[in-house]
Order: structure tokens, then sequence, then C-alpha cells
């Protein structure tokens, strides 16, 4: 039978999509390059791991496996709902955050819409906005001398929303550069947009924030029907590992979101182990110490290796060189370090950094002082 190349036969959007690039395993890489004690710092995990009020709770269902998951998350949503002070009909829980950045996509775009975003954003926004066929319109980034250097410039992301333009996503702070935008500032670009556009505030990592400068904008919903904030569970709790996030709107939103969430897109595991950890506050107090006394640590060894360091207020650092990132990558990893080169995100002399433990911090800046 001849052979079809079936990339004619996929949608326009599909055709031309490229996969999300996730950091390597550290079973590949052990595998590969026949290292062993390697360590992995390259999708900002968590280094303390998962809540243990979060795996204690997944124990806990391990006898209900057989069940769907409720397919409306009522427990989390409860706990979601007094978290942030919005009904349970604001609350679209997603398969991580990706799931509910995806299903913004399909619900508000499509060829001839377009979604606004930074040059240097998360590479979820393209892949979404690509795969529904609409078409990415993406501002300059502030340049790498401005004070928030490489970060989001609020002026440029306006001056590209027009008729067509549906979605503006702007992380909070944001990936791969770690920047972030002050409270007011961010309010008043949300208040600045024309009703037919919708603001997707990603806080993933939100909760490493040090001070209340970035806000909270899940406490402006009532003022901005336009307004989609994103979390995840993901980061700071440490449960990449199950998928759970959510999407925080008004209920008009919420609803259409919720019409094209899959079925028990949210497993069991999932559910159990987002509400316990929510409350594990010690859990995330002991996250956010570690990780302000890491970006510390890191932060002065690349200086002193000589690197630029992009400021940052979440669990990684983006760090430039005289020389590719995809080079230092390469010779990282035949030492047995794991980060993530951003070539592909167009900063080919940068590496991105997720700020480990003190050792493993150690690590990463000693194997960096002997490749340079
Ligand atoms: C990691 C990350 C997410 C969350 O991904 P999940 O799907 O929830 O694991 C969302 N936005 C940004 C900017 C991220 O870096």
């Amino acid at each position: 039978m001849k052979k079809r190349d079936y990339n004619d036969l996929a949608v326009p959007g599909v055709r031309e999509l490229t996969p999300y690039t996730p950091g390597k395993p550290i079973d590949e890489l052990e595998r590969e390059y026949g290292v062993t004690d390697s360590i992995k710092l390259a999708s900002n995990e968590n280094p303390l791991g998962s809540s243990p009020k979060a795996i204690e709770a997944v124990r806990g269902e391990l006898d209900d496996l057989w069940l769907y998951p409720d397919a409306n998350g009522f427990h989390l949503k409860q706990a979601l709902s007094a978290r942030h002070g919005v009904d349970p009909d604001c609350i679209t829980l997603g398969n991580g955050s990706n799931d509910v950045l995806v299903f913004l996509a399909q619900a508000f775009l499509q060829p001839g819409l377009e979604s606004v975003f930074s040059q240097y954003a998360f590479a979820v926004y393209p892949i979404a906005t690509q795969m529904v066929g609409a078409r990415a319109s993406i501002a300059p980034a502030l340049p790498a001398d401005h004070p928030m250097p490489l970060g989001h410039d609020l002026r440029a992301l306006f001056e590209r929303v027009g008729s067509d333009t549906r979605l503006v996503f702007v992380a909070n702070p944001n990936n791969p550069t770690g920047t972030w935008l002050e409270a007011q500032r961010l309010k008043d670009f949300i208040g600045s947009l024309p009703p037919h556009v919708i603001c997707v505030v990603d806080e993933a990592y939100t909760e490493y924030a040090e001070s209340d400068t970035l806000g909270d904008a899940s406490a402006w919903l009532d003022e901005f029907p336009n307004l989609v904030v994103t979390r995840t569970f993901s980061k700071a709790y440490g449960l990449a590992g199950l998928r759970v996030g959510y999407a925080l709107s008004n209920p008009g939103i919420a609803d259409l979101l919720n019409r094209l969430r899959p079925p028990f897109n949210v497993n069991s595991l999932a559910l159990a182990a987002a509400r316990a950890a929510l409350d594990d506050h010690e859990f995330i107090e002991r996250t956010r110490k570690i990780n302000s006394e890491g970006l510390g640590q890191l932060g002065e060894g690349l200086t002193g290796l000589g690197a630029k360091v992009i400021p940052s207020a979440a669990n990684f650092v983006l760090t430039g060189f005289d020389r590719p990132g995809g080079e230092l990558n390469e010779a990282l990893l035949q030492r047995g370090v794991i980060v993530r080169p951003v070539g592909n995100y167009g900063l080919d002399n940068y590496l991105r950094i997720t700020v480990g433990t003190p050792e493993q911090n150690e690590r990463v800046l000693a194997a960096l002082a002997d490749i340079l």
C-alpha cells in the first residue's frame, strides 16, 4: 500500500505545531550519557518534593481507584472557593493549568482571531493558539538593559491588541524569565483592554513571590469581567506528576470552559492531593524559604562566574553567558546536571536553572565553574 503523508490531512493549525520541549528526565540522561547521581533543575519542580499532607491524602484514596473521580471536583472546588473568596461556579479545574490554557484557546480563538503575548512567554501560549488555527501576535519584550530585563512590556502588549484579539496571556511571574509585573500596573493594563479581549493572568509561580508587589489577581475578578486567573499545584505545592491546576473567572467564562472540559479530566488522586496541599501552609513556608535562599545562592554564584542574572520572583533563574546555552547545556549533561537551554524561546545564550536544594545549587555552580 502507498504510504500516505498524514500531515496533509491534518488541519492547518496542527500541521504547523512544534511540540512542547520538556526537561530531560533523569532516567533518560543516565541511560544516554552513562552517568549516575545526576540532578534535574530543568522543570521548575519543588526540590522538597510534595506536600506531606498531599501524599497522605493520596494514600487514603488508593482503595477507591476503581471508582470514577468526582467529575465536578466538589470538595476541591469548595476549598478553592474558600481560599479565593469566589463562588465554586467561578472555577474550572484542569489536568494541570496547561489544560485550562487550552480550553481558553478552544473557547475563544479560531482562524482569523488572535492571541497576544510577550516575546519570552510560556511555550504553551503559542501551542494553544496554533492548535486552534489562530494567530499569535507577539509583543517585543523589555530590552536586556531594562531594570526588568526581557520582561513583559505592557505598552507593547497593549499596542498589539486589535479587533481580532480575543486573548492576552500574561504570566506573573513570567516563565522563562522570572520577571514580574507590579500589581497596580497590571491592574491598569487589564482595565485598559477593550471588553472583547480576555486577559489571562497565569500565576503558576505566585506562591514564590516574596513581597506583595505582584498582588493576587484573583482578588480583581469582581472588577474585571474579562479577567481569567490560572493557578497550578505543579510548582510550589510539588504535585507536577499528578496534573492539577485551575482557572478562576466570572461564571459566564467558567461555564464555557467547563463545557469544553473532558469528563473526569482531573483524577481522584489529584483531587484529594490538591485539596490537602492547599491547607499545608507549613510546606509552602518551607518551600518559600529554601527558594529564596537558593535564589540568593544561585544569583551570587552565577554573578561570580561572570554570568548575567535576570531578577526572578519564581523558583528558577534565567542566566546569560557569552556563549551558546546549548553548548553549556551539553557540557552540564555530561556532568550529570540537567538544566533548561532556552534557545527555543529565542534566548540562545541563556540557561534557565530551577532553584534546588543548597547542595544541588552548589553542584550546578561547581559544574559551570569547571566548564567556564
Ligand atoms: C509550569 C507552568 C504552568 C503550569 O503547568 P501545569 O500544566 O499546571 O503543570 C503554567 N504556566 C506557566 C508559566 C508555567 O511555567
